[in-house]
């Protein structure tokens, strides 16, 4: 890597953030397209954001990442917001434009791709989207505009109903929600097509954790498991094993990197390069 004096910057704020993939991503991918750009990961404390906004600025950081737990709470401080990520309501992509800050949300996109290359057919389906916070509102926002049904379970029953009534407001699918509960899911999968683990259940390090027994999956139901870091949750594990179509959180991960590339690029992304990068470090990091 040639950093010069015209390298541009850019990067994710995150806390914690020491275990992104993100930089492996982007920088493969700035490498293969020889682009003389750079991406580095920045700690990000709760109460330093508009501090690290005036940063951005006053750096000239080209463009910046932003995840948990800033993707809501750094939209007051951008000047302008996609209409996508209005209404997804939470911003994980920010392209410094000539000083002005312009906010994207590429993690709806980035699961549908995902899906879609995965070969699910979503139109007319009836979906169970587990979980109501930011990942599941993105998906929600573009599955609303294929699915024939969505069934939003979620821990905080206020959450999921306010997600939901949002749907209902905006697109003519059919969407109800409830408590997440073992009945609720059991009861569901049952006349389900998809199954999406929106929620941190099964992230790192709780490797046995799942919202499901394993009887109530079933060959038919194809299931999307939204964590990425175990790349094969519990969940995951236990979908395999019935012979159920399985999509992990790795693709979703690379396809909103892709996105946010591209944003801040304009180039097309070497999806592949960014793949095999990805894939790569996680052996690494296996191995460790
Ligand atoms: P978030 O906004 O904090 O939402 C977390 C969700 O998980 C909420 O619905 C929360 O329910 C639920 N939850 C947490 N602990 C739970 C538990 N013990 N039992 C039941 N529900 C629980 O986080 P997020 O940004 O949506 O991220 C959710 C997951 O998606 C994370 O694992 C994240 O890594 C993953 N993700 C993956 C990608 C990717 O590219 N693959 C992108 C974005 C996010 P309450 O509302 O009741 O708190």
């Amino acid at each position: 890597m040639n950093v010069s004096g015209k390298t541009r910057i850019c990067g994710i704020i995150g806390y914690p953030i020491d275990h992104t993939l993100s930089p492996t991503i982007h920088n493969a991918a700035f490498k293969e397209l020889d682009l003389d750009f750079i991406y580095v990961a920045f700690k990000v404390e709760k109460d330093c954001l508009r501090e690290t906004m005036e940063g951005m600025r006053a750096l000239g950081i080209h463009g910046l990442n932003v995840t948990i737990p800033h993707k809501e709470r750094v939209m007051p401080f951008l000047d302008e917001i996609s209409p996508e990520a209005k209404i997804i309501g939470s911003v994980n992509t920010i392209l410094n434009q000539s000083n002005s800050l312009i906010g994207y949300n590429t993690d709806g996109i980035g699961a549908i791709r995902a899906l879609e290359d995965n070969e699910v057919e979503l139109n007319q389906k009836k979906v169970i989207l587990l979980g109501a916070g930011g990942a599941a509102k993105s998906i929600a926002f573009h599955l609303s505009q294929k699915a024939k049904e969505i069934v939003i379970l979620n821990r905080t029953l206020d959450r999921g109903k306010k997600l939901a009534e949002s749907l209902r407001s905006k697109f003519y699918v059919d969407v109800s929600w409830g408590q997440l509960s073992k009945e609720a899911i059991s009861n569901h999968l049952k006349k389900a097509d998809i199954l999406i683990n929106a929620t941190s259940v099964g992230m790192n390090p709780k490797l046995d954790e799942t919202l499901l027994d394993p009887n109530w999956l079933s060959p038919e139901v194809c299931v999307f498991d939204m964590v990425y870091g175990p790349v094969e949750t519990k969940l995951i594990r236990d979908a395999k094993k019935i012979g159920a179509k399985t999509i992990d959180g790795i693709d979703m991960l690379i396809y909103q990197g892709a996105m946010a590339f591209n944003i801040w690029t304009g180039k097309v992304p070497p999806i592949k390069r960014m793949k095999e990068a990805i894939m790569q470090k996680i052996i690494e990091l296996t191995n460790k």
